[in-house]
């Protein structure tokens, strides 16, 4: 028998190594795969961040009580700000039979591990930390500052990578989205799940 629900997959790696990117790319090539839009209390970027597409932007307050009203699948401070999954899209696209991809940072992935350990965690990395931090600074987005803060992250998350179910070095763009629609082929296909 097949079973007709999604399967949360969960992608983390450290700021610059480009999960978004990744994301993207992933995006254009699966049709059945939804992408849940974070919230977070950081401002918008620069140069065309959308409320709704990029984040949902809200007050700490407003964040809060998100997660008072425990309407939060995982949630995490980083560099300041919160970060967090809407619960709601995530339940409802799962029960639908989509899958569901979370571009999140470790400390919310570990949560999701404890919440739904059926999901499918893959970590995304650098070739180096010197390539992460030429890639950060290539983007320009960030002070020097927020540049320091995001690779001190950056080490503390690497350092959780064996809590993945996979890793993928991107150290070239199409590779690196080959391997990872690989691993959605490929648990499509487990024994587990048919
Ligand atoms: P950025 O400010 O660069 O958009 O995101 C900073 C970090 O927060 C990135 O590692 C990003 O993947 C992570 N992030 C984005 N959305 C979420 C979320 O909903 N939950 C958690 N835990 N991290 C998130």
């Amino acid at each position: 028998m097949i079973d007709e629900k999604g399967i949360l997959f969960i992608l983390s790696g450290p700021s610059g190594v480009g999960k978004g990117t990744v994301r993207k790319a992933l995006f254009e090539q699966d049709t059945n795969l939804k992408y849940s839009i974070s919230m977070t209390t950081r401002t918008k970027r620069e140069g065309g961040e959308q409320e709704g597409v990029d984040y949902f932007y809200r007050s700490h307050e407003q964040f809060e009580q998100m997660i008072h009203e425990k309407k939060m699948l995982e949630y995490a401070k980083y560099v300041g700000n919160y970060y967090g999954t809407p619960r709601q899209y995530v339940d409802e696209m799962i029960e639908k039979g989509h899958d569901v991809f979370l571009e999140i940072e470790v400390q919310g992935a570990l949560q999701v591990k404890e919440n739904f350990p059926q999901g499918v965690f893959i970590f995304l990395i650098p070739p180096s930390l010197e390539e992460l931090k030429n890639r950060i600074v290539e983007r320009g987005t960030e002070t020097e500052d927020l540049i320091i803060n995001r690779l001190k992250e950056a080490r503390n998350e690497i350092e959780m990578m064996d809590k993945y179910d996979y890793v993928v070095v991107n150290d070239n763009i199409e590779d690196a989205v080959r391997k990872v629609q690989s691993i959605v082929q490929s648990e499509h296909c487990k024994r587990s799940r048919v």
